[in-house]
């Protein structure tokens, strides 16, 4: 689906946040969006409306934490099913409210729970609990599911499987949030190369959320080398997350995010969308970044860098040699005094 519509209209524009534009709709900090399905529909509707009206021509439903051991936190582990279904309706019927093509996908996040042996969760209760899950997205009508945010293989695996049981499409992304690779350690390589192997494959994978958006095109960039022709996803965060009073506040402008998509295609990404921090008003610059745009050559590292700010993990990395070589320098300082 995702590569016909492709093979049809090129680069396609996924959507924004959920999370930090709920905040921004009354949502308190902690509190679940995925009961906003039941209790506040009006503004999950707004949330997917925004979206639709800038142009986006997938979008994802509000279902991120909608496995049992995220909705236990809030006591609605038995509402896996009503949330799931409900969110996939609610987003079919922004869908049908314009004459093109808006492809609904299925929002499936972690649970947010460590599988054996680092964690107690087993591999079993994991895919069990993403079929939960999706069952839900899939009696609700999405075309496919989309597993994002993902860091550790084994879920991955687990949340894959849950969707070749089904039998239904899926797509899958990972964030790779730390130092270049997944908080579980997995590099962008290894991800694509693990997508790439299922049977049936992913109808597209990528990476969404992690850093800046420089950090993840460099991520896509490792993907696209491999496998060029693979329907590679790129969902960067609204540049740099910043503490501002107490709020987290996202750095990227609609003029960034404009540069950003269009880099992305460049880089070989095929959808391209935002993660955190991106509104309406960053995706309606992102579209008309898209249409005016002509594929030019393949970017490296540098000229990223130079397009959209410097790398978020590279700085990490610097102040850590910084670190490494003031050590150095206070051994060897005391070497001498000894
Ligand atoms: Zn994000």
């Amino acid at each position: 689906l995702l590569k016909n519509r492709y093979d049809d209209i090129g680069p396609l524009l996924a959507d924004g946040a959920t999370g930090t534009n709920f905040f921004d709709l009354g949502l308190g900090a902690g509190d679940p969006p995925e009961l906003w399905n039941i209790d506040q529909p009006d503004k999950v509707t707004t949330l997917h409306s925004g979206f639709v009206g800038a142009g986006s021509d997938i979008i994802l439903t509000n279902s991120f934490g909608g496995t049992r051991h995220r909705l236990k936190l809030h006591k609605a582990d038995d509402r896996v099913h009503e949330l799931n279904a409900k969110a996939a309706e609610i987003a079919l019927a922004v869908a049908a409210t314009v004459d093109r093509q808006i492809i609904v996908a299925g929002s499936v996040g972690p649970t947010g729970e460590l599988i054996v042996p680092l964690g107690e969760l087993t591999y079993d209760d994991a895919v069990e609990a993403f079929t939960e899950q999706m069952t839900g997205l899939r009696d609700g009508g999405v075309d496919l599911v989309w597993i994002e945010t993902m860091s550790s293989a084994e879920e991955i695996q687990a949340a894959v499987a849950a969707a070749q049981t089904i039998g239904i499409d899926y797509a899958v992304t990972a964030s790779f949030d730390t130092a270049g690779h997944t908080m579980m350690g997995l590099s962008p390589a290894a991800f694509a190369d693990q997508a790439m192997a299922y049977d049936p494959k992913p109808a597209a994978f990528g990476a969404n959320c992690g850093v800046g958006a420089a950090d993840l095109l460099v991520a896509v960039l490792a993907m696209t080398e491999q496998h060029p022709d693979a329907m590679i996803v790129a969902k960067a965060n609204c540049g740099i997350p910043q503490a501002v009073g107490g709020e987290i506040k996202y750095t990227g402008t609609p003029d960034l995010m404009a540069n950003y998509a269009q880099i992305a295609v460049d880089a070989g990404a095929k959808i391209i969308g935002g993660c955190c921090g991106t509104t309406a008003e960053h995706l309606r610059s992102m579209r008309d970044a898209l249409d005016g745009h002509q594929k030019n050559s393949r970017p490296d590292v540098a000229m990223i860098v130079e397009s959209l700010g410097p790398m978020v993990s590279a700085a990490a990395a610097d102040r850590n040699s910084d670190a490494a070589d003031a050590a150095a320098q206070r051994r060897s300082r005391r070497r001498r005094r000894t």
